[in-house]
């Protein structure tokens, strides 16, 4: 890999954002000495992308505001930020000390590394629509989509958002803000089906109903509809036409394995890490989005996590891993999303629940589910009870439970009702 430009990097951290950014911070904070350098595609230094189908596109937030860190921070942690360059090509030295390398920008600089951590996300998964590439037709993943959206809300009338997730649905809840009109489309029969019950779905379902906002489930789109330049609708599976000036196509996302494939690293679905976020080379590791790892409460299967708290728990994870320590990082995954005013928060993995216990009233949108297994608290979904959900997020920490039968009284604290796991529950 000949380069025009070579420069030794030290610890080498492919990816600039959150997973990346915590994993350079901690390896300073646990006296990493040696050269620390963080390349990332973006030209902008790392953000916060929660806020950019929240407050930022309903035009309450600058970018400004959603740094992670100030501009100093690089400097006096002695973090080399190089953005803007997406490493095209990398290499391990066969006869070099484990886990070195060469990598090549697709600028041509050349990055000679001792070590490589890998925190490259995902992308946004494109749908091979006929039309998809007229103009309006857009995705949100970072500040560029984000800001193209901001200034294309502020003139399209009609918008129809593909997916019902959470990006969906939270950039759904914004352009219906602003006033405009929103169709939202789901294939599946429900809202959000991958990450909450049946009940939360429904409960949004009518939420963004009351608030303006069409939802229709079961709903394939067949075709983006344009004027050979511009989209002005789409076309359903059934032959349905909604009409639109902007599409925004929220069908989740693909991790980024195109590196650790060229690496030959077990990928499925995400780069194979373990439980020390090493990937099937132990020398190299990975975080964050772009990894599937072990399930973080039983250790057993592998999940995918798209969430900031589990970005910056692998960062940390991998760092201390790199500097061959174990770290005692906390293994409860929370995540929110606001949709408008509908604050939703979630702790634990309901995945295999058997029983759940609805606290207070859907309808006064105010309400929480708890979910069970064999009796076993497993995670909560909070919508606007942010006291349930920190109760659940304590109690999993620590390993505790909360009695079903009690928690179902809304007038209860959860959090008084915290208590040992019974001996007698069996292993998850
Ligand atoms: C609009 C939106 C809203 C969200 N809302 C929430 C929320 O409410 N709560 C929550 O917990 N999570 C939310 N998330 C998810 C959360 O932002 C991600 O889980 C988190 O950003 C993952 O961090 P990461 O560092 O693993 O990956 P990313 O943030 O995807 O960062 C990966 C970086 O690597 C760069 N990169 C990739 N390949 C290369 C390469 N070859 N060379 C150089 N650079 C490369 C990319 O350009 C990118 O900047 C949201 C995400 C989006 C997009």
């Amino acid at each position: 890999m000949p380069g025009t430009d070579q420069r030794h990097c030290g610890t080498l951290i492919v990816g600039a954002s959150q997973a990346g950014l915590q994993l350079a911070a901690s390896l300073r904070q646990s006296g990493a000495t040696g050269p620390i350098t963080l390349v990332g595609e973006e030209v902008h230094p790392p953000y916060q992308r929660p806020p950019l189908s929240k407050e930022f596109l309903a035009g309450r937030a600058d970018f400004g505001a959603l740094a992670l860190r100030a501009p100093a921070f690089y400097a006096e942690n002695a973090i080399d930020l190089v953005s803007g360059e997406r490493v095209a090509d990398v290499a391990l030295s066969p006869a070099g000390p484990p886990g070195s390398g060469r990598a090549v920008t697709a600028s041509g600089r050349e990055l000679v590394f001792d070590r490589l951590a890998l925190t490259v996300g995902a992308a946004p998964r494109r749908l091979p629509l006929p039309g998809a590439e007229l103009d309006g037709v857009c995705y949100l993943r970072d500040h560029d989509d984000a800001a193209d959206l901001r200034v294309r809300l502020t003139t399209a009338g009609r918008v129809v958002v593909v997916g019902g997730g959470f990006i969906g649905l939270e950039a759904a809840a914004a352009a219906r803000a602003l006033g405009r009109s929103v169709t939202v489309v789901e294939a599946a029969d429900r809202l959000m089906a991958r990450a909450v019950a049946p009940l939360v779905s429904e409960f949004y379902r009518r939420a963004h109903l009351r608030r303006g906002t069409d939802i229709l489930l079961g709903a394939t789109v067949a075709a983006v509809e344009g004027d050979g330049r511009r989209v002005i609708g789409v076309r359903l599976a059934d032959g349905t036409r909604l009409p639109a000036d902007l599409v925004l196509i929220g069908a989740g996302v693909v991790p980024r394995t195109e590196l650790a494939e060229r690496l030959g690293l077990d990928c499925d679905g995400g780069i194979v890490v373990d439980a020390r976020c090493r990937t099937s080379d132990p020398a190299v590791v990975a975080a964050g989005d772009c990894t599937v790892r072990p399930h973080p409460m039983t250790g057993e299967g592998r999940v995918r996590l798209e969430s900031v708290q589990n970005a910056v728990a692998q960062a940390q994870v991998a760092a201390a891993t790199l500097l061959g320590r174990t770290a005692d990082v906390p293994s409860v995954p929370w995540f929110w999303s606001f949709q408008g005013d509908l604050k939703l928060q979630m702790a634990g993995l309901s995945a295999g629940y058997d029983g759940q216990v609805v606290r207070g009233e859907p309808d006064g949108e105010q309400f929480s589910v708890l979910y069970y297994r064999y009796g076993r608290l497993l995670a909560v979904d909070a919508v606007n009870r942010p006291a349930d959900y920190m109760a659940v997020r304590k109690a999993l920490g620590r390993g505790a439970t909360i009695d079903p039968d009690r928690a179902a009284d809304p007038g209860v604290p959860l959090k008084t009702l915290i208590a040992a796991e019974p001996d007698t529950a069996p292993a998850l």
